[in-house]
């Protein structure tokens, strides 16, 4: 059972040129998030849908992991069972930096798969546009859709991270805005929590937070790893 949970946001990917969505130049400024991201935007905007997230996926072909990712593998490749990490983010930078498919969960999806609107296969298709993998689905001949999950839509990998907040001691928030996951509200649910930002959020109480660092994650992240290592070590290992 995992004490430690680590869960991150578009933040950590920031430093890696990957645009967040909520910041200045941000994705946001630039799309609707009801005419790309919402559930029935595949309804009524099926080409733009498909071609923001070919987008996405072409601008991730060539970021590479920073410092923030490659530690927390390391972290996770030293503490398999004590570590948790699941993150909102859809790139691939955990996987570039060494991370196995079973080591981390993608709560909101992954950029690199299609999934089958009727029979759920998923397919992986790289960084190629989802009209050059298929125009349907190999299987059944459905609708292929990004298996990202749009705003209004369920996230079956939710049930992942109930389970992790319900078992962690400890739990790390690593460059999320917290508008989307409540994450105030998990650092009340666990005894200790770390919150590694820019900024601060209106969206999250920092008050609720036994450490803050309002700095880059590649800034914090050592200290931030020091202190999983001390915590585990003093209690579990
Ligand atoms: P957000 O854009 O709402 O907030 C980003 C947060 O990261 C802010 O609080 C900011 O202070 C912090 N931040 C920015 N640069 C940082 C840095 N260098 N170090 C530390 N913190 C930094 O991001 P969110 O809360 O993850 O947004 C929610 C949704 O956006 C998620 O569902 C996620 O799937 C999606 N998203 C993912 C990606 C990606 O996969 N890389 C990119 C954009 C958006």
């Amino acid at each position: 059972m995992s004490k430690v949970l680590i869960l991150s946001g578009a933040g950590i990917s920031a430093e890696s040129g990957i645009s967040t969505f909520r910041e200045r130049d941000g994705l946001w400024e630039k799309h609707r998030v009801e005419d790309v991201c919402s559930a029935g935007c595949l309804d009524t905007n099926e080409d733009g849908t498909k071609k923001f997230y070919d987008a996405r996926r072409a601008d991730i072909k060539d970021k590479v992991p920073n410092y923030a990712h490659k530690l927390i593998v390391e972290l996770k490749h030293k503490y398999p069972d004590e570590i948790s990490v699941l993150t909102q983010n859809i790139d691939d930078l955990f996987e570039k930096a060494g991370m196995k498919e079973h080591e981390i969960v993608h709560l909101h999806g992954f950029l690199r798969e299609l999934r089958c609107r009727e029979c759920d296969e998923i397919f992986e298709i790289g960084y190629i546009n989802q009209d050059e993998f298929a125009g349907e689905c190999p299987s059944c001949g459905g609708k292929l859709r990004p298996n990202v999950v749009f705003f209004g839509e369920a996230a079956p990998e939710y049930q992942k991270l109930t389970q992790e907040l319900n078992r962690c001691e400890l739990i790390v928030v690593i460059g999320t805005s917290g508008n989307v996951l409540d994450v105030t509200y998990f650092a009340q649910l666990t005894d200790y929590s770390i919150l590694n930002n820019l900024e601060p959020s209106d969206a999250i109480d920092d008050s609720y937070f036994t450490k803050v660092y309002y700095e880059k994650a590649t800034d914090a992240i050592a200290e931030i790893a020091e202190y999983i290592e001390d915590f585990l070590e003093a209690r579990f290992v």
